[in-house]
């Protein structure tokens, strides 16, 4: 993985591009290119064996002109204060675009999970929750899973905010267990928006999707429910990486297996449906028809993109293509859909997990994944009419026009205070 772009660098040139297409005010685009804040935290945890460990841990909140601050906590040793900044700014240009009455925030701790325990992992995340409580709420910044994180951390959050508040508010948090207050759903959300934009990208440009051939880097939450959706749309996942080993076979992976290996062993390296072991790099470069990069930031630098032989990436992971990428990939004529639309379902069904917590009442999974694809698809098609109609270079550019007019609408209504 290329470490060269910094990703708040990225979030700012790809807001300035769709600015430039919209003739914005530097002043207004300055406000809505910063975050408006940044907690910056060292947390102490007792470890079990008694000893304390000091780690860095952030809340980023970016804007919030449409609604609460909105977007996930991430637990990974790369966590920095650019990176939060970043994901914090995606989480606003993502709501916006999909039309979900949210600003965006985004929160990190710097550690690997792999190497605490599950107690160890509790008193961090209540430690986390504990700083935060001031600042959240379900009407103030609403945090989510993200990266390494999941149900478990979100109900401790949940409920260590809920006993410090001394009442219920299950909103303060989505993307819990269904018995916490979580959503049917909530979990495939972001793997089925993927499946959904791939899906509607082969319609609107008539390809058949029928053995289209899909490579996935990254097999965790995102990566492997749209390789799952995806084979179920009669798709052919060829090959999939995680961060430490990957694996191809020219027939099709059965996705359902590779993910039982994976869960059972730690890995997808030595799954037996697979007939070559393969890397990440290779994985990206490979000759197939859709390429999902579904794990971290900066994936694909502009050398890469050079290479890329896919007709269609998908963006699964938040911004995984330097803005280099976006360049080379748009003059080669390769389709990229954004992030802040591929992997808006997980944003989407927290919005609906909140909507369901506000009003005590339940959705059928039926129900959350209709409104998910209508959420989606609305989203694609302004993001497509905005692309025809601006004439600009890359649907990225597209989605973010149709996102940051929302946006400054928003803030020009709000005005400034005081
Ligand atoms: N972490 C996810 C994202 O990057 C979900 C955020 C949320 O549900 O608030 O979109």
């Amino acid at each position: 993985m290329s470490n060269e772009a910094n990703p708040f660098e990225s979030l700012q040139q790809q807001i300035h591009q769709a600015a430039t297409e919209l003739d914005v005010d530097d002043d207004v685009i300055n406000r809505l290119s910063n975050p408006e804040r940044v907690l910056e935290l060292n947390l102490s945890v007792e470890l079990d064996d008694g000893t304390i460990d000091v780690v860095e841990a952030y809340r980023a909140q970016f804007n919030g002109d449409r609604g609460p601050y909105k977007g996930g906590i991430r637990y990974h040793p790369g966590v920095t204060r650019a990176e939060v900044k970043a994901l914090s700014g995606w989480m606003v240009y993502k709501c916006a675009a999909v039309n979900v009455p949210y600003g965006g925030g985004k929160g990190g701790i710097k550690i690997d999970p792999a190497e605490y325990s599950e107690s160890e992992l509790e008193r961090l995340t209540r430690a986390y929750a504990k700083e935060l409580r001031p600042l959240v709420g379900e009407s103030r910044d609403i945090p989510a899973p993200d990266v390494n994180t999941g149900q478990r951390e979100m109900n401790w959050f949940k409920d260590t905010y809920e006993t410090l508040e001394g009442r219920t508010e299950p909103g303060v948090v989505t993307g819990k267990a269904i018995e916490s207050g979580g959503s049917r759903g909530r979990v495939e959300a972001t793997g089925r928006s993927v499946m959904l934009v791939v899906r509607e990208a082969f319609e609107e440009f008539d390809w058949d999707i029928e053995d289209a051939t899909v490579a996935v880097q990254g097999f965790g939450n995102a990566g492997s429910i749209a390789a799952r959706l995806l084979d179920e749309l009669g798709a052919n996942v060829v090959a999939a990486t995680d961060s430490r080993s990957g694996v191809y076979s020219e027939d099709g992976l059965d996705v359902a297996a590779a993910k039982a290996h994976k869960s059972k062993t730690g890995a997808l390296s030595g799954f037996d449906g697979a007939t070559e072991e393969i890397s990440s790099e290779e994985l990206l470069t490979m000759d197939v028809d859709v390429l999902i990069p579904a794990a971290l930031e900066n994936a694909i630098d502009g050398d890469v993109a050079e290479e890329v032989s896919a007709d269609l990436i998908a963006e699964a992971a938040n911004g995984p293509l330097t803005p280099e990428a976006d360049k080379v990939l748009a003059e080669r004529d390769i389709y990229v859909i954004p992030d802040i639309l591929a992997n808006a379902g997980g944003v989407i069904v927290s919005y609906f997990e909140w909507v369901q917590n506000r009003q005590r009442f339940s959705w059928t999974e039926q129900r959350v994944n209709d409104e998910l694809e209508r959420y989606i698809t609305e989203a694609f098609d302004a993001m497509i009419e905005a692309y025809e109609q601006q004439e600009v270079a890359t649907l990225r550019i597209a989605m973010y026009t149709v996102a940051l007019k929302r946006v400054m609408r928003a803030a020009e209504e709000g005005g400034i205070w005081p």
